[in-house]
């Protein structure tokens, strides 16, 4: 079975004016839908890795893949993989702040939320090129800080991803051009605690 390109799940201006719909559209339509298309057609020379409906779980064990496919999987399926789990973590009428058992972790580990804020877009400011910033679980029932280079994910590192932001310029550049920093600034705005804090629950 096939990988798929799950829908969106919401309209591509949902996330307007911090994201723009045309900026949702290319990025979910196109650069999501390559990864999957690119995915599958490696996937073709070792079918028994085809497990369609849980890509986590691939990326989770990308060293058993098989060597000749294992790039191709580690750049798509981390795509897929990140992709899908960046539009789950954002929604419209979003952007408050943690509460509960998650903000109390995000003291523990930075010292508060503004703290955590700073650190994160110093992450996502200092990939070099394309990539991800994460706040994941620690595995000791808190949260850490890392970031990753291209599509590569904290799943494959054994590590739950929690909180992703996409700093590669197809994310941000038609609204925000060079300006990093500004779309990192913006983007706070469309974070979905309610979902980063059920990761939390769910990976304790
Ligand atoms: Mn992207």
């Amino acid at each position: 079975m096939a990988f798929t390109l799950p829908p969106l799940p919401y309209a591509f201006d949902a996330l307007e004016p911090h994201i723009d719909a045309r900026t949702m559209e290319i990025h979910h339509d196109k650069h999501h839908a390559a990864y999957v298309n690119n995915l599958n057609a490696a996937l073709e020379k070792h079918p028994e890795f085809q497990a369609g409906d849980d890509i986590d779980a691939l990326m989770r064990r990308l060293d058993e893949v098989p060597e000749d496919i294992r790039t191709a999987v580690r750049n798509n399926g981390g795509g897929h993989s990140n992709h899908s789990f960046f539009w789950q973590i954002m929604g419209p009428g979003a952007g408050d702040e943690p509460t509960g058992e998650l903000a109390d972790a995000i003291r523990t580990a930075f010292g508060g939320f503004e703290e955590f804020k700073a650190q994160f877009k110093a992450k996502g400011v200092g990939r070099f090129g394309s990539g991800w910033a994460w706040l994941v679980a620690d595995g000791k029932g808190g949260v850490a800080l890392t970031d990753s280079a291209n599509q590569d994910t904290p799943l494959s590192q054994g590590q739950t991803p929690l909180l992703g932001c996409d700093v590669w310029e197809h994310a941000y550049y038609l609204k925000y051009q060079n300006l990093r920093p500004n779309y990192i600034d913006a983007w706070w705005n469309v974070v979905n605690w309610t979902e980063v804090s059920r990761r939390f629950a769910a990976a304790k």
